[in-house]
């Protein structure tokens, strides 16, 4: 199966197109050259998700930023409730008196963001933000302040562009809706 019969398969709609996530990505990179010129910046992404919005994201970014990435493996149904995650790979760097900027693909109820944007505050970081490219913000279950935002979107399960089912869809170019009743 090639991944155009994947999608014919598995995807019921497609929510946002590659041309739309490209314009946003772009606009959203305008935003951040102007809000960090002067500053230094870190890119801090989540594996695997967010390293594909982090590539674009980074490469509309006219400024000298450095990246970094974290990977956190979930503790089952405590993480679910908590937020609480393991860090299975840290920062390579430090980013005592850095400017951070977490770079997300989605925010759903807000725990995991949470629980990494405290766990990294404690590294003192001169100033720690958050760039989200989707916020299913009615599925939000703590307050956050979300600096930058690609798409609200609906309670929809979505893949694509980085987001996976089973490890699987993260190659789409764009983001597509689920079908779940084909996968279960
Ligand atoms: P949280 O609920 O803690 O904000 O989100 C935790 C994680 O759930 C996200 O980082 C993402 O990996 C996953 N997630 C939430 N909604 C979706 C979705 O619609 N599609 C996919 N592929 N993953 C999702």
């Amino acid at each position: 199966m090639n991944l155009n019969d994947l999608v014919k398969t598995y995807i019921k709609e497609i929510l946002i197109t590659e041309e739309e996530i490209h314009k946003r990505v772009v606009e959203i990179g305008k935003e951040i050259t102007a809000d960090y010129a002067g500053k230094d910046l870190v890119l801090v992404s989540v594996l695997r998700g967010g390293a594909f919005f982090l590539a674009d994201l980074s490469r509309a970014i006219d400024l000298p930023v450095t990246i970094d990435f974290i990977a956190i493996a979930s503790y089952g149904s405590t993480s679910k409730h908590t937020g609480i995650v393991r860090l299975v790979k840290d920062l390579e760097e430090p980013i005592e008196g850095k400017d951070v900027l977490i770079v997300e693909d989605i925010i759903d109820t807000g725990l995991t963001i949470q629980y990494l944007t405290k766990t990294l505050k404690a590294r003192k970081p001169e100033t720690i933000e958050i760039c989200t490219l989707l916020d299913k913000s009615v599925r939000r279950l703590v307050p956050l302040s979300i600096k930058y935002r690609g798409f609200e979107i609906p309670d929809v399960f979505v893949v694509g562009y980085g987001l996976d089912f089973d490890q699987k869809f993260r190659n789409i170019p764009f983001i597509g809706i689920l079908n779940i009743e084909e996968l279960i």
